[in-house]
């Protein structure tokens, strides 16, 4: 394998790459316990996206693990999970914009945010938060209670966690490293990802 780009993805701000059907994507959580907002377009049809929703009703499952099938919202395979290090990652949580600080913390500053985030990296593809679906959330650690309660814990990855994906379509993709720090999700700090994509 080998490393064809590297792309960091600085703590509390997003980044944009494209990879090829046939090539993998390896994403690092460099640190630990940092949730990763992942984003995905068909390069050849944007308006069709990765769908966590599509995903885990073709699967009936919420365990993202080898031979998992990340889905675009037409239903068509994007990825397949070739490795997962660490266990838990997300698939119902919208990302966090200005109005999650707002409404839900109270916070009355500008607080950075995901939203906002991929709308600054994937300006260039026309694409902004009119086209944005739910994010797969990476790393990030939620649980259903027996009362189908979410409780939203501290991720466990550990530093140098990764998934690895083969790329079943030509893909624009985008990561923001989740600026959220008014909850446990992160632990204690905000740190970096580190995307790779191999061939
Ligand atoms: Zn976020």
């Amino acid at each position: 394998m080998n490393v064809l780009k590297e792309v960091l993805v600085p703590g509390g701000f997003a980044r944009s790459f494209d990879a090829k059907k046939g090539q993998l994507l390896k994403i690092i959580d460099i640190e630990g316990q940092q949730v990763a907002d992942f984003f995905s377009f068909n390069r050849n049809n944007l308006k069709e996206k990765l769908s966590p929703s599509h995903s885990y009703m073709s699967a009936l499952s919420l365990q993202i693990k080898p031979g998992y099938i990340l889905r675009t919202d037409l239903r068509i395979p994007m990825f397949e999970v070739i490795e997962a290090t660490s266990k838990r990652h997300d698939l119902l949580l919208p990302a966090c914009d200005e109005q999650r600080y707002i409404v839900d913390y109270g916070i009355k500053e500008a607080h950075r945010n995901c939203v906002q985030n991929f709308e600054d990296v994937l300006e260039k593809y026309n694409l902004n938060r009119e086209n944005f679906n739910n994010p797969v959330n990476l790393f990030q650690k939620t649980r259903i209670t027996d009362d189908y309660e979410i409780v939203q814990e501290t991720g466990d990855s550990k530093p140098g966690d990764y998934i690895l994906l083969e790329c079943k379509m030509d893909i624009i993709g985008a990561i923001s490293a989740c600026p959220i720090d008014v909850n446990p999700i992160a632990g204690s700090k905000i740190t970096d990802i580190l995307i790779q994509v191999l061939e």
